[in-house]
């Protein structure tokens, strides 16, 4: 039988894996702080993000190791926590030095829930306890003010803009200082520049996501905002009609072109689910954004089914990733989690060699 020892456990742990790093938790070095008292042992899990889709079956799967290991063991206290990585490449350490991550959230077209989206990933990843940034960088159309019923001016603080809060996010729009329909009418170079302002100006502090609501298609806000700044990854929102699927396959090129790593599709307003008799109807066809993302090679990240919540949700300013346990937020938080977790693989990558020696007969 086993004694209860640091190395007992630990072994116990190198069972483990993480599902989407590929890697044991203690070769990840995940485990931390590892205390016996007696017959008792508790420890902590460093996940890569507070997101992290398999939180709750990784910790099952700890408590279940050590207590096959070494049978007759007393209480397995396991505490869970997160240190989100940041991107290697290196960052131009002038702007943004605190954030860890920088995430485009881009559509070809618009009208398919871009937006609706980018708000409800960064509430999403808010409430797990990341510290979370929106940039509403789509300036001829900045509605994330009211999607998340901010009203107000941001606050100067030395030179510096002070983000509005809301929902745990930390926010910056256009549409806190000019009508919407003056920047309509805005000439290119300005509101690139606005874009850019936003990301030097502003005291963002640290944060673990800054997420970037981009204006549909291909043009000089995109290009800037990947010439400043090195982004993480970009995510693409679609919806199941072909048209609008062929317009992000042109966003997936371009992001491809300026080597922006595309973290994955996710098709909004998939099917609609009749809430009388319950059918679900498939209105614009079905399954496209997933064979979109098979056919480029990206992770598929959730579907979105049509709910009115979304719609009225978005047009009282509360989204539906605030509420607690209907449908539409464990969606939104699924989604969000497959999004964090493609972050962590993409910021594993390139650190350490990710080699695996197959131990067997000579
Ligand atoms: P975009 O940013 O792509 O222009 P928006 O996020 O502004 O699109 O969404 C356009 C409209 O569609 C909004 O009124 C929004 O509330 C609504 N909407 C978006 N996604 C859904 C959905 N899944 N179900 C119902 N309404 C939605």
């Amino acid at each position: 039988m086993n004694q209860l020892s640091e190395t007992v456990v630990l072994n116990a742990l190198r069972q483990i894996r993480d599902p989407d790093l590929h890697r044991d938790i203690v070769a990840l070095n995940f485990v931390r702080d590892i205390a016996i008292q007696g017959n008792d042992v508790s420890f902590t899990i460093e996940l890569t993000t507070p997101a992290c889709p398999v939180r709750d079956e990784m910790k099952a799967q700890a408590i279940r190791a050590v207590r096959e290991a070494v049978p007759g063991v007393g209480n397995v206290a396991v505490e869970m926590t997160s240190n989100v990585t940041r991107r290697q490449a290196p960052q131009q350490a002038d702007i943004l030095p605190g954030v860890k991550n920088t995430i485009a959230v881009a559509s070809g077209k618009g009208g398919v829930g871009k937006s609706t989206v980018a708000v409800n990933l960064a509430v999403s990843l808010a409430r797990e306890g990341a510290g979370v940034g929106l940039v509403d960088a789509d300036v001829y159309g900045p509605s994330i003010p009211l999607m998340l019923g901010v009203k107000g001016k941001p606050r100067m603080v030395g030179k510096r803009l002070q983000p509005m809060e809301s929902f745990g996010v930390k926010l910056m729009s256009i549409g806190f200082f000019v009508d919407p329909m003056d920047a309509i009418i805005w000439r290119g170079p300005m509101a690139s520049g606005a874009v850019k302002q936003f990301m030097t100006d502003v005291d963002w502090g640290d944060l673990d996501y800054l997420i970037f609501d981009l204006p549909p298609g291909t043009g000089d806000i995109q290009l800037t905002l990947v010439q400043t700044i090195p982004l993480t990854g970009a995510v693409i929102v679609t919806t199941p009609q072909d048209v609008s699927l062929a317009d992000a396959r042109k966003g997936f090129r371009m992001f491809e072109k300026v080597n922006v790593p595309v973290l994955g599709i996710i098709e909004n307003m998939s099917y609609f689910i009749c809430s009388h008799c319950g059918q679900r109807e498939e209105i614009f066809a079905n399954g496209g954004g997933r064979k979109a993302a098979d056919d480029l090679g990206v992770p598929f990240l959730g579907e979105i089914p049509i709910y009115t919540a979304i719609r009225v949700s978005g047009d009282k300013g509360i989204p539906v990733a605030a509420e607690t346990g209907t449908e539409q937020s464990e969606i939104m938080s699924r989604i969000a989690r497959a999004m964090a977790a493609q972050v962590s693989i993409r910021n594993a990558e390139g650190s350490a060699p990710n080699v695996e020696i197959a131990l067997g007969p000579s």
